[in-house]
């Protein structure tokens, strides 16, 4: 159960596949998901701005730059969609030669059209997300 943001009622996500939505008001939520192996293709079948973020628990820039990442999903509900992927859970993905480092963000547009414009490591400026957002097309 999660509360919604407009009118604090608890709202249930039962398909994570599209924009989350409270069943009170119907106000748009965060959109965050978790990005496994066997899920990703599918999660990145979203037509629309897209963040995919690598992480690990060990990784101490991970844990600074997550919280920030969960605000840019806050501010831009119903309009991106975060996905967060563990490489030590989807040890598939991680060995992608785009993650050179962790974490590594990657920022674009979904859809089977669709590719990363931008890629971020380390730890980044969240204004250089947030534009990097704002400017996908
Ligand atoms: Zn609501």
């Amino acid at each position: 159960m999660f509360k919604c943001r407009a009118c604090n009622e608890d709202y249930m996500i039962e398909d994570t596949s599209i924009v989350p939505i409270c069943q009170s008001c119907e106000a748009t939520q965060p959109w965050i998901v978790q990005g496994y192996d066997d899920t990703l293709t599918k999660d990145l079948l979203y037509e629309g701005p897209i963040l995919l973020m690598f992480t690990a628990t060990w990784c101490n820039p991970c844990q600074k730059m997550k919280p920030l990442i969960r605000q840019l999903a806050e501010e831009y509900a119903g309009k991106l969609k975060v996905i967060f992927a563990d490489v030590e859970v989807s040890q598939k993905l991680s060995q992608s030669d785009e993650i050179a480092a962790l974490p590594t963000i990657l920022v674009g547009r979904g859809g089977t059209a669709g590719k990363f414009d931008e890629i971020f490591m380390g730890l980044v400026n969240i204004e250089k997300i947030r534009e990097s957002i704002t400017n996908v097309k």
